[in-house]
């Protein structure tokens, strides 16, 4: 049996995806810009899955746009939003657990004399949206935080900070990056003082390749692309109809399964919680009130990467933190204040709806196999 508990890194496209993706290719496969009944078509379908995706974010279909990931999507936020308000000021406000996409845009635009404030958790680990609205000063543009955090599961008070930013100053662009709470958590955009979210079609059972950016009208954006001025404009490029066609299937089958799904998760969550509790080696570093399918521990003594190839012997896939922090330094631990030596011993397992007890008795079996046999690094 293979056990997969990487799905916070990808997910395994779901049959309705791919069902939709031979469909569309072989019967939907034209331009939708182009001016024919196919092109036409095509175009009907991108936007009856931006009726899916908005029904779900409940917000306006027209302001869904979609981008080859959620690294473009955060950077067509970050870096659009920047040059719209370049004249406003320059100072933006982030968390210090934000995705690679996000801290790396905010780097690039250290270097176009952009200041940045990073807000940090409390002891307890969570996050105070007041650190965020003190942050405030008369020249910030935007402030970006993430819905749950990739590598601990972390939920951020993204709503509360985004509610207090406009009472302050309504011109500020409040950015979110949910692409690890899309379809897995209630969102209402509607009357949130969000302006900006980012979401990744292969987190939720669709594509890699696809993502989307939620623009909540009248919010400008300086294009990153320029070509064929497809999406209004903001967006440029043909849209991949088959992975967006996908997408929409996708939130369609699942749009109903949020509430059922987070049972299921916080049933596995605290089961797998009593199993590794039991083991001395083990501390867990995601709390009880974090996303329930995505659980973080530290095994001490053995270094992530040495225990992740263990596992995999055994036909089970966990990650050693995010994979798209490959080889670097887990900066997210650090931040919520766990040691080196708990960073550098940390794996993080993710469910999905397949996920069972009994692939998490099989995991906790071979955890424990390996704490005896692996060689301790200490
Ligand atoms: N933000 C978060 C929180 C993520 O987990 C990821 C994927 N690791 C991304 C952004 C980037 O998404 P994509 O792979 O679609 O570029």
């Amino acid at each position: 049996m293979q056990i997969y508990l990487d799905n916070a890194a990808t997910t395994k496209p779901c049959k309705d995806a791919v069902d939709a993706v031979v469909d569309i290719a072989e019967n939907n496969f034209a331009n939708p810009s182009s001016l024919h009944g196919k092109g036409f078509s095509a175009e009907k379908l991108i936007n009856e899955a931006k009726q899916e995706i908005a029904a779900v974010l409940s917000c306006k279909a027209e302001d869904i746009f979609f981008t080859s990931g959620a690294t473009e999507s955060n950077n067509l936020a970050i870096k659009g939003s920047a040059v719209t308000k370049r004249r406003d000021g320059k100072h933006i406000i982030i968390s210090a657990i934000e995705h690679p996409s996000v801290m790396e845009t905010i780097e690039f635009l250290k270097n176009y004399g952009y200041d940045v404030s990073v807000v940090y958790p409390a002891e307890d680990g969570r996050f105070k949206a007041s650190d965020f609205i003190k942050e405030v000063t008369d020249h910030t543009v935007l402030v970006s935080c993430m819905l749950v955090n990739n590598e601990v599961g972390t939920i951020l008070p993204v709503m509360e900070i985004a509610d207090g930013i406009k009472r302050i100053n309504p011109k500020i662009v409040v950015h979110c990056d949910a692409v690890q709470g899309f379809l897995k958590m209630p969102i209402k955009l509607r009357a949130s003082g969000i302006d900006l979210m980012s979401f990744s079609s292969h987190k939720v059972q669709g594509f890699k390749g696809l993502g989307g950016l939620y623009i909540h009208k009248g919010t400008r954006l300086a294009p990153i692309f320029h070509g064929g001025m497809q999406q209004n404009g903001v967006r440029s490029g043909t849209e991949p109809v088959e992975l967006i066609g996908a997408l929409g299937e996708v939130v369609k089958q699942k749009r109903n399964s949020i509430a059922a799904n987070t049972a299921h998760y916080k049933r596995l969550n605290s089961y797998l919680r009593e199993q590794l509790d039991k083991i001395a080696d083990i501390s867990i570093n995601s709390s009880i009130a974090d996303a329930p399918y995505i659980l973080n521990f530290s095994v001490a003594g053995i270094r992530s990467e040495i225990m992740l190839h263990y596992l995999e012997q055994f036909d089970i896939y966990v990650s050693s933190g995010s994979a798209c922090s490959k080889g670097k330094k887990n900066y997210v631990l650090t931040a919520m204040g766990k040691t080196q030596a708990e960073s550098d011993t940390a794996i993080r397992v993710s469910f999905c709806e397949e996920t069972t007890t009994e692939m998490l008795d099989i995991l906790v079996q071979k955890l424990v196999d390996g704490i005896n046999s692996l060689a301790k690094t200490k």
